[in-house]
């Protein structure tokens, strides 16, 4: 990796931090509420196991570097992850304070705090073994999956190479995550500790374009599979290839990267999951006059968490339900509006369109967020490795293929869940590659 970027002041002003950092005073008062439970709930929740009472302990005692490798120890994306976990139904969700009616502990926060002490400090990550083992690992993908394998894999010594087509690893963590829950610098400073440890990075390398899959298979023991989904499904309607319709992550990318500075006139979002609503909420931050997002259902089928619904209302977004895009109109090569009918949902779920109820939205973007398909044509190349529906399948407590050399693990296992998850995959795949190759050489 280059020198990390500072984050752009335009964008820096734009998206001020949703849930800013606690000053230390008022960490180590929120670090004393907590009961320190016995069998926490809060470490059963996290799909990466971290010691909630353990970390919080230790910022109450004023260790923040204990507090800070103890959270590491179990998540090496741990920055990322207090910034980007749907914390509300996963630790924070499972706090016994909710039995007393009282406010879990902000445990996002906390390991925030701890974990902004660890990189201000310019803290790194330790090895679990000093021995170098000439045993050669491929992640590929440089998302939060392979990070974590990668990261496992050369604390243990091994000699790791992660793969990514794009100029920056982070996947979706520095391309995808709306900024005010990630700034894309911060994305970066986190991964800088890995390459720290030692692990190497191909940038701009598409595999099967620019280096074969054979070769990788003969120059690595291992692989490990972290390569996500594919892009987003396209607008199939009439006029849904016009320049003006931009798909949602390549949208946030944009911004994120500097590409798109601001928005003019009125959006239209299709899609009501989480990735509509950062790229519907980022429309409003970046100037759009109006910003409407379109769901073919009603509100209790969005995928979006309730609080990110709960959040787009808050900066303006409207919501129009039973609303199924069928154009997108145009005129003088300017895109106008988008042509719209009602749906009905039938006793059984079915949708159907209602007779006559077309109309129109006018709007200057659209931007479909209405998800990512796998990446079929990549994954059927896998020799001997299964796919169902498209995900790769492993072996759940071990991430291992059905071809023994081929690992996996995040979005192309289990179809595209939270950054946590593909952590806990990622780690989870380098134990048991370890232990492969301890078997192996012993
Ligand atoms: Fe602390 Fe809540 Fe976890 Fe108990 S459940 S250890 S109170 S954070």
């Amino acid at each position: 990796m280059h020198d990390l970027p500072q984050q752009n002041a335009e964008i820096a002003r734009r998206f001020p931090d949703l849930h800013p950092p606690f000053a230390s005073q008022a960490a180590v008062i929120e670090a004393n509420r907590c009961l320190n439970c016995f069998d926490a709930p809060c470490t059963a929740a996290c799909p990466t196991h971290i010691d909630v009472p353990r970390f919080i302990k230790k910022i109450a005692s004023g260790n923040l570097r204990g507090s800070a490798l103890s959270i590491l120890d179990a998540n090496v994306l741990a920055a990322s992850c207090s910034r980007v976990c749907p914390v509300q139904v996963l630790c924070e969700g499972a706090c016994v304070m909710h039995r007393y009616n009282k406010q879990p502990i902000a445990i996002g926060r906390l390991q925030r705090y701890s974990m902004d002490a660890f990189h201000s400090s310019h803290g790194t990550l330790p090895r679990k073994s000093l021995e170098e083992h000439p045993q050669r690992i491929a992640c590929l993908g440089a998302g939060p999956a392979s990070l974590a394998a990668a990261a496992e894999l050369r604390q243990r010594g091994y000699q790791v190479t992660v793969f990514d087509k794009r100029p920056q690893p982070g996947g979706l963590n520095t391309y995808g995550v709306a900024e005010y829950k990630l700034p894309l610098p911060d994305s970066l400073r986190e991964i800088k500790l890995i390459e720290d440890l030692g692990v190497k990075f191909r940038f701009g390398v598409e595999i099967g374009r620019d280096i074969a899959l054979e070769d990788i298979g003969q120059q690595f023991d291992y692989i490990f599979l972290g390569v996500g989904l594919g892009e987003m499904h396209k607008l199939d309607i009439p006029g849904g290839d016009h320049p003006a319709v931009i798909d949602a992550l390549e949208f946030i990318a944009n911004y994120k990267t500097g590409r798109t500075t601001g928005v003019q006139g009125d959006v239209v979002v299709i899609g009501a999951g989480n990735t509509a609503i950062d790229a519907a909420n980022a429309s409003t931050r970046l100037g759009a006059k109006r910003v409407t997002i379109l769901y073919r259902r009603t509100q209790a089928h969005i995928s979006a968490f309730d609080f990110e619904y709960e959040h787009a209302k808050d900066e303006g977004v409207a919501f129009h339900w039973l609303t199924q895009p069928v154009a997108v109109n145009s005129s003088n090569g300017k895109l106008t509006s988008i042509e719209c009918t009602r749906m009905d949902i039938a006793n059984d779920g079915t949708l159907h369109p209602v007779a006559n109820s077309n109309f129109r939205v006018d709007c200057d973007i659209v931007i479909p967020a209405i998800g990512q398909s796998p990446l079929v044509e990549f994954l059927s190349k896998l020799s001997n490795v299964r796919i169902e529906k498209g995900r790769v399948l492993v072996d759940r407590a071990t991430g291992q293929t059905s071809n023994p050399k081929y690992f996996a693990g995040g979005d192309c296992i289990n179809g595209g869940r939270e950054v946590v998850d593909a952590v806990a995959d990622g780690k989870r795949a380098g134990i048991a590659i370890a232990k492969a190759l301890e078997a192996a050489h012993a």
